[in-house]
């Protein structure tokens, strides 16, 4: 061993006492197949050798404090080993860790894991100081623990790490404490795409926080913290999360009706993350089945099947593209020919609609006029003041106003085409209509 790389060993251990993986880590890039402490060992050991040829006591006792056993047995009073002064021993303990996130990961269903930890400042910076007394660049603690942590529980779990597309991360924080780290776990999302039917008006689509106590509970809502009891998204979250045994549920669209209209036909399209999930996996069809048979006089779900993180992003740009087919029933103020109607509604067809935004949005809209187009017009039934009809629309149409009107912010209107006052009573959203659908 070269003199000065003794000299500088001999130092390290002294100032920083470290355990044979931090030392072997120092040099962690030379000779591969090798473990950190056995490079680590196989110095001391060298060291004691040297150490012994010439008689340094000294050494042998930085060796001896450091763990080197055989150095302990040569020394006449040799002192006790002390723990590592970079890791504080927390590598010698990996087999426990190991055991540790084992139990963690044991209850989930997944495929691929990863090891993460996180560090202390000290760790961090005693380790560059080390690095600097050895001159070398050595391989970072992080590196090392999550790599042995991970070979131990790929060997009691017989599952794979992987670092390129886990679905599990196991991360190990020793910031608070180097005896007794926090740990972390993050497991992928699951998400579940398909489509919902709601069969019932007065139902929102989404969870509807109380107002005033913002979810906590009032005697405003009764102490429910919500303003309506269900929704759509709860209705179906419920099931899915216990299939899933997620812990949370975000509910995501192609756009919504209002709360009192009905959503029928096939169907809107929406994507449900799954937060936290114990399982990845589960029989879709019998979730269909479970959800009809359960909530089925309100909701029902058709085409589940297990999507990805892009399907959020798809499922709302979906309601930017996709026309609408819609059922209203109209009451108008008074008795008019059905000749008027279907006169009105032929006017109607393939129209571009100005609307401004109807008063009853305007306090969560901007105020602004949107240019859309009605496709078709077509009249289903008439009788006296009321007539049902069906409007295919472009997105963001607002069809409640296309028949009133909204006092002349939407222009033509069913009401306008008339000449008769016209409210649309009830709506149903009967057809979803995704690009391509249309020929
Ligand atoms: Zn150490
Ligand atoms: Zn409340």
């Amino acid at each position: 061993m070269d003199e000065r790389l003794r000299e500088r060993l001999l130092e390290a251990l002294d100032r920083f006492n470290p355990c044979d993986a931090c030392l072997g880590r120092a040099f962690g890039y030379r000779l591969t197949g090798l473990e950190n402490r056995e490079r680590g060992r196989a110095l001391k050991l060298t060291l004691g050798m040297l150490a012994q040829a010439e008689d340094d006591t000294d050494a042998l006792e930085l060796l001896a404090r450091s763990g080197l056993e055989e150095a302990t047995a040569v020394l006449d009073d040799p002192p006790s080993p002390e723990p590592c002064g970079i890791c504080e021993g927390v590598l010698s303990r990996c087999d426990e860790f190991a055991e540790a996130a084992a139990l963690e990961l044991e209850e989930l269903d997944f495929d691929g894991f990863i090891i993460g930890s996180r560090w202390p400042d000290r760790v961090l910076d005693r380790e560059r100081e080390l690095w600097d007394v050895l001159e070398t660049e050595g391989e970072p603690i992080k590196r090392e623990f999550n790599r042995e942590v991970g070979k131990r529980v790929e060997r009691i779990l017989g599952e794979r790490a992987d670092p390129r597309d886990p679905d599990a991360e196991l991360i190990f924080d020793f910031r608070p404490s180097l005896d007794d780290p926090k740990l972390e776990l993050n497991v992928k999302p699951v998400y579940v795409r398909g489509r919902y039917l709601k069969l019932r008006r007065g139902l929102p689509q989404t969870k509807w926080p109380c107002p005033k106590c913002k979810g906590a509970g009032c005697s405003e809502c009764d102490y429910t913290g919500k303003v309506y009891l269900e929704s759509v998204e709860e209705l179906i979250g419920m099931v899915l999360k216990d299939a899933f045994l997620a812990e949370y549920h975000k509910f995501h669209a192609a756009g919504r009706e209002d709360i009192d209209v009905r959503m029928l036909g096939n169907g809107r399209p929406f994507v449900i993350e799954l937060l936290y999930p114990k399982r990845r996996t589960a029989d879709l069809r019998r979730l269909e089945e479970r959800i009809e048979k359960e909530v089925g006089n309100k909701v029902r779900v058709r085409d589940l099947e297990l999507g990805e993180a892009e399907d959020v992003r798809r499922v709302k740009d979906l309601s930017e593209r996709s026309l609408k087919r819609y059922r209203a029933w109209v009451v108008f103020e008074r008795e008019v020919s059905e000749d008027r109607v279907r006169k009105a509604l032929n006017e109607l067809t393939e129209r571009e609609i100005h609307q401004r935004t109807p008063r009853r949005v305007l306090h969560r809209r901007a105020d602004k006029v949107r240019v859309k187009r009605v496709h078709e017009a077509r009249l289903i039934r008439h009788e006296g003041d009321e007539a049902v009809v069906e409007f295919l629309c472009d997105p963001g149409l607002y069809v409640k106003e296309l028949i009133s009107g909204d006092e002349g912010r939407t222009r033509p209107s069913l009401a306008e085409l008339v000449g008769v006052r016209a409210e649309c009573e009830r709506l149903d959203v009967i057809e979803f209509l995704e690009e391509g659908d249309r020929g």
